[in-house]
């Protein structure tokens, strides 16, 4: 599977997580899943700010008054669920013990932003506690 990013919401995730710097900064994306050649392909449209109920700079969680409210946004306007983002101010772009402990929607993207140096990396959840890296594209 593929992730495609446009550089807008790649740039809106960065300035999300540099405000939030020194927390950890979280949201949702959501956006349109396609067969294209026979790929399955990830086209991220919307960028979901959320609070980090844990104000942590080394784990994050969403509230689930929040996330609901989301879901529900995004079922109204017709997208799909792709998944999260958060950053990781002082560590690379890797998931974190925390995140495989904590991650549960199995088959999402997680994006992850290190903010020294910048860099995202896109993981998919295989299963509990099991993260595969996936295909990011920048356009
Ligand atoms: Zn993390």
């Amino acid at each position: 599977m593929t992730l495609i990013l446009h550089s807008k919401n790649f740039e809106t995730i960065v300035s999300h997580c540099k405000e939030e710097e020194p927390i950890e900064a979280c949201g949702i994306i959501s956006g349109q899943i396609r067969n294209c050649d026979g790929k399955i392909v990830k086209e991220v449209h919307r960028i979901y700010r959320c609070k980090n109920k844990l104000h942590s700079p080394i784990e994050y969680k969403i509230g689930a008054e929040e996330q609901l409210r989301i879901f529900s946004e995004i079922n109204d306007n017709c997208l799909d669920l792709l998944g999260f983002y958060h950053s990781h101010p002082n560590t690379s772009s890797n998931p974190s013990k925390i995140d495989e402990k904590r991650a549960n929607y199995v088959g999402y993207s997680y994006l992850i932003l290190s903010l020294h140096p910048i860099k995202i990396s896109s993981w998919i959840l295989e299963q509990q506690g099991f993260f595969t890296k996936e295909k990011l594209n920048i356009i």
